[in-house]
This record gives structure tokens, C-alpha cells and sequence, in this order.
């Protein structure tokens, strides 16, 4: 059943881009011309939204971008949509081209903006998870996320190879500013000595113990894999008070960067964002709104857009405990 208030549907991509989220704009637009609603896309974002950079999408709009990395509805960071009377703007646009409900791809910034409408205009609005950084709460995964740990798996294996023909320590940081799950699951994936993450505390001196017990196991080389935001700095920072302990380490220093976010999405991240996606918009016509929808253990699950962005995704302390033993 069809809630009938609702004839047309607008969608956007928001905040840093995530490998996949093509792949849900194509689910939208497809379920929604199934449904017979209209679908229109909105570019760059909230900022798009504030410009009224609107377009019609139909089926062939979306033909062909299943397998692109990125966004084909671009994104863009607006930091006036913090204002009231700005998001004020946004609302009335939207309404002025007839626009029932909005579906948000992007992590939990985009859900602020996406809660405001919600709550301060009563409009219909579902999130979509979309982040390499896996890190909101209410989904197992995020878009993005598995694509993006394929990358580091790939670069950190390249590495290694050069770590073990000349003896190195490397440090290879991973995006992550305020979670550790790109660097745990690299990790863990590619036999890595060390993962280094926000949500554990790093201590220099045990990292160099350990070398040095390796060392004299005639171990002379290594992979640390470090987030970005750890608390005792990134990799460079990491790798200057290493080897101010190890000067007899040869150590080296590579910081995966904007790589991880691009690229053609994974199977998994295909598949994810097109569950997502085809679901937004049946929740929608089913009249949720203010929800964020995610998979928990292959089922879908709807979680208030609030708690999505409030609550902390927690690492679990097994698959720490796990990753430390398999590489002693
Ligand atoms: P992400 O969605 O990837 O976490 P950002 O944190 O940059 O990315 O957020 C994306 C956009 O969401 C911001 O540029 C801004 O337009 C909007 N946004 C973020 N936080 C808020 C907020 N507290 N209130 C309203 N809008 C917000």
C-alpha cells in the first residue's frame, strides 16, 4: 500500500563521498518509478538544496553507475545549514517543487541536517548510512566501508612486500579520525604487527618492546597500521617517537589518504546500498519517517535519525583481543 501524501520523493548524497553511493541512488530511483512516485535529485548536497540544483531522475538517469565509485549526484559540505532560518530555505524549496520526503545518503553530520527537517518542519525524512568510516550507530556496515578496507588490504599487502625484502617498519595510516574500524579490520586482514585506534590507548613503549622481542626472534621488519585520529598523533607522529626508541629500526612512514574513499564499490557494498536504498523508499510510502535505516545481522532495522548520530558504535572488545593474539 501506497501512503498516497506521498508523490514525490527528493534524494541527495552529503558529506564525504563513499564508494556505493551510486549504487543506492540507482535503488531509489528504480523503486520509486516501480512504486510510482516521482523521484528528483538534488546535487551537491544540502548546498544543492539551498541553490535548488534540482533534477528529474528517471530509470536511464541511473543506468551504468552501479559499478562507480563517488556519487554522480556529487557532494558538498554546507556549514550554514547549522542556521535555522537557512534550513527554513531549504524546506520551502523543496516544498515549492512539490516535494513530499527526502532521503539523505551520507554519515552523521548529513543525519543532523536531516533530523532538523524533520523535527522543525515535519518533514518526511530517511537516512541513508553511507561512510568508509563504519562508524554509526544502528548497521553492522555502512556504505563504503567494504570497499574502502579492501583498499587498505590491497595497499597494505604491497607494502609488506617491501618491508620484509628491506627490513622496514612501516607505519600505514588509515582514515579514522574518531573510530578505529578501517584500521582494525586491515589489521586483522593482512597479519599487521600493531592496529593502533582511537578507542584503545596506544602505548610507544610496548610497541618497541615488542620489537625488540621480535628482533631478537630475527624478525627485523613490520607493518603498524595506525587510524588517523589515535591519540598519540597519526603515523608520522607514531613513527618519530618509534624510532626515537628503535633508532636501529629502519622505519617508513605511508598514509593511505583520499585512496580509500574511491573506486569501484565491492560486491558487498553494492549489494548493501541497494537493500538501503530499495527499503528508504518503501519506508517512506509505509509512512516511517525520521528513521535511519540499517542492516543488523542481514535484517533491516530502523533506528531514529537521533540515536543514529548520538549513540557510539562500539568496537568489539573480542575482535581487539582476537587481532593482538593472531599477530603475536
Ligand atoms: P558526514 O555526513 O559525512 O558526517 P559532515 O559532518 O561534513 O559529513 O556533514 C555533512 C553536512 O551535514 C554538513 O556540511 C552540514 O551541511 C550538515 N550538518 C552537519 N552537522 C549539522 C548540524 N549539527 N545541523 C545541521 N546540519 C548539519
Amino acid at each position: 500500500m501506497n501512503n498516497l501524501a506521498i508523490k514525490k520523493i527528493a534524494l541527495l548524497t552529503s558529506g564525504g563521498d563513499a564508494p556505493g553511493m551510486n549504487a543506492a541512488i540507482r535503488a531509489i530511483v528504480r523503486t520509486g518509478i516501480y512504486r510510482k512516485v516521482e523521484v528528483v535529485g538534488i546535487k551537491h548536497g544540502f548546498a544543492g538544496l539551498l541553490n535548488k540544483e534540482f533534477i528529474e531522475m528517471h530509470s536511464h538517469s541511473v543506468s551504468k553507475i552501479i559499478a562507480q565509485g563517488g556519487t554522480m549526484l556529487k557532494s558538498a559540505r554546507c556549514a550554514d545549514f547549522e542556521q535555522k532560518e537557512v534550513r527554513r530555505r531549504a524546506y520551502e524549496n523543496l516544498r515549492e517543487i512539490g516535494v513530499d520526503a527526502l532521503i539523505v545518503n551520507g554519515g552523521d553530520g548529513s543525519f543532523r541536517g536531516a533530523n532538523c527537517l524533520y523535527k522543525e518542519f515535519g518533514l518526511p525524512v530517511i537516512g541513508i548510512p553511507c561512510t568508509i568510516d563504519n562508524d554509526i550507530f544502528g548497521t553492522d556496515y555502512t556504505i563504503g566501508f567494504d570497499t574502502a578496507i579492501n583498499t587498505a588490504v590491497r595497499a597494505v599487502d604491497k607494502i609488506r612486500d617491501t618491508a620484509e625484502s628491506h627490513n622496514m617498519l612501516f607505519f600505514v595510516e588509515v582514515m579514522g579520525r574518531h573510530s578505529g574500524f578501517i584500521a582494525l579490520h586491515t589489521a586483522i586482514a593482512t597479519g599487521a604487527e600493531a592496529a593502533l585506534l582511537p578507542e584503545t590507548e596506544t602505548d610507544i613503549d610496548k610497541i618497541c618492546s615488542y620489537m625488540e622481542r621480535e628482533r631478537r626472534k630475527n624478525k627485523t621488519s613490520g607493518i603498524v597500521i595506525v587510524a588517523e585520529g589515535d591519540e598519540e598523533g597519526g603515523a608520522l607522529e607514531i613513527a618519530r617517537k618509534v624510532k626515537k626508541k628503535l633508532p636501529g629500526y629502519e622505519t617508513r612512514v605511508t598514509i593511505l589518504g583520499h585512496l580509500q574513499r574511491g573506486g569501484a564499490p565491492s560486491c558487498n557494498d553494492r549489494v548493501l546500498a541497494s537493500i538501503l536504498g530499495h527499503t528508504a523508499v518503501n519506508a517512506l510510502l509505509e509512512g516511517r519517517q525520521g528513521v535511519m535505516v540499517g542492516m543488523i545481522h542481514d535484517k533491516i532495522v530502523y533506528t531514529p535519525l537521533e540515536e543514529a548520530f548520538t549513540k557510539h558504535k562500539q568496537i568489539d572488545p573480542e575482535w581487539l583481543e582476537l587481532s593482538k593474539i593472531i599477530s603475536l
